[in-house]
């Protein structure tokens, strides 16, 4: 049984979608490991340190060859993968939606694509969530950035030549990337709030020592969906939202954006008016520009500047974190194989009928067979 690791060919991604550590596992539960050379250098693993940890480093056809897994952290090039065994498995964070056209091709190869960005939100699959581990880097990293753009300190100072106050970051959206941005800049010393249309979260902003802001006016709306994630909002609950933003976010020096909402482009948190409304100097950073963008004016990307405010929009923040952002990925990878590894087979198998199969399997037997992509 072989596993590929492939060196990532996307514009800008510098992660690898297996660690020494998760090679040497995999060799513990008797797959063979290859990896292609240069695969983890972006992520400073060099090759040596696969060939270390037990596996195989080759070019991409050697790697590929007879595979029965294949890893990626974004989906391979169709391309790149002629050859490949019928049934072999593609497992990496395919964007479904995005990439429907490559799903097809997926399909057409035979190959078994598991998206993995479609874990279920369930308390067995937590270790294998990529969205999550790659999250929580990005919230992390946002907060980092805006302070690299900032022109001022974070942290309150008193010092003989006088007082600094402590920056005003506003964070919108707590979800896994937002309660990391909280954490963060509470850490560098900011005065925190932060917003969602989860009431569940409110808590979770005080635990961290932020202040939470919260639409009131509007009764008997509950922003929670299915899974934990977000629902889209009605009309008058969005009107209420922009209004108090608006009141709240010309007093902050930094904003920090991460809403998002499954299927759907990003919601639209800041209008230019808002942003004008800003002190100059201020900076706001939306990590959602990769799905549309919260704010006006963002630019995957770029930083662009607006009525004196930078506009931070990095695309795959989790990426500039290259290094531990694999090390997660890698685990959350082998978390998910090694649990359904089938000791007898020498390999993983994801029965008809497991959750998390039927959630994340989007083509077998030549077919794209995921009820997503078909309705
Ligand atoms: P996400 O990335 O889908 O969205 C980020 C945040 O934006 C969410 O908190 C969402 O409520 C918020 N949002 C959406 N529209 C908004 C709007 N108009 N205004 C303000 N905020 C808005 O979220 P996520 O980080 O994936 O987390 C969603 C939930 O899932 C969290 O409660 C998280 O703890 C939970 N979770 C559960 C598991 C598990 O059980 N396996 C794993 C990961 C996350």
């Amino acid at each position: 049984m072989r596993i590929a690791v492939l060196r990532e060919t996307a514009a800008g991604e510098r992660r690898v979608a297996a660690s020494p550590e998760t090679a040497k596992k995999f060799a513990q539960l008797g797959a063979d490991i290859a990896v292609e050379a240069g695969a983890g250098l972006a992520a400073s693993i060099d090759d040596a340190a696969y060939r270390d940890a037990g596996a195989s480093v080759g070019d991409r056809a050697a790697v590929l060859a007879d595979a029965d897994i294949v890893l990626g952290v974004q989906g391979p090039d169709p391309d790149t993968l002629a050859g490949l065994k019928p049934g072999a498995w593609i497992v990496a964070g395919l964007d479904p939606f995005g990439q429907r056209a490559r799903v097809d091709r997926y399909a057409a190869l035979g190959a078994e694509a598991m998206a993995m960005e479609w874990m279920p939100r369930i308390t067995r699959a937590q270790s294998m969530d990529i969205l999550s581990s790659q999250s929580n880097l990005a919230g992390y990293k946002a907060v980092l950035d805006a302070a690299a753009e900032y022109g001022r300190a974070f942290p309150m100072m008193m010092t003989a030549a006088g007082t600094i106050s402590a920056a005003r970051v506003f964070v919108m959206g707590v979800g896994v990337a937002g309660l990391q941005a909280i954490a963060t800049a509470r850490r560098l010393g900011a005065q925190v709030s932060a917003t969602d249309v989860r009431s569940a979260t409110k808590e979770q902003i005080l635990s961290l020592g932020a202040k939470p802001i919260f639409v009131e006016a509007v009764q008997g709306i509950e922003g929670e969906g299915s899974g934990g994630y977000a629902t889209e909002m009605s009309d008058a609950y969005k009107a209420a939202q922009a209004e108090l933003v608006s009141s709240h976010i010309a007093k902050q020096d930094i904003v920090i954006t991460t809403a998002l909402i499954p299927g759907r482009a990003a919601p639209r948190l800041v209008s230019d008016a808002q942003v004008a409304s800003m002190r100059p100097g201020s900076v706001i950073v939306d990590l959602a520009v990769d799905q549309g963008g919260n704010v006006e004016g963002a630019v995957a990307g770029e930083t662009v500047e607006r009525h004196g405010v930078k506009i931070v929009g990095h695309r795959n923040v989790a990426s500039r974190l290259a290094a531990d952002a694999s090390a997660l990925f890698a685990r959350n990878l082998y978390n998910f194989l090694s649990a359904h590894w089938d000791k007898d087979a020498g390999r993983p198998a994801l029965p008809d009928g497991d959750e998390i199969g039927d959630a994340i399997r989007l083509t077998r037997g030549g077919q794209v067979v995921h009820a997503r992509l078909l309705s």
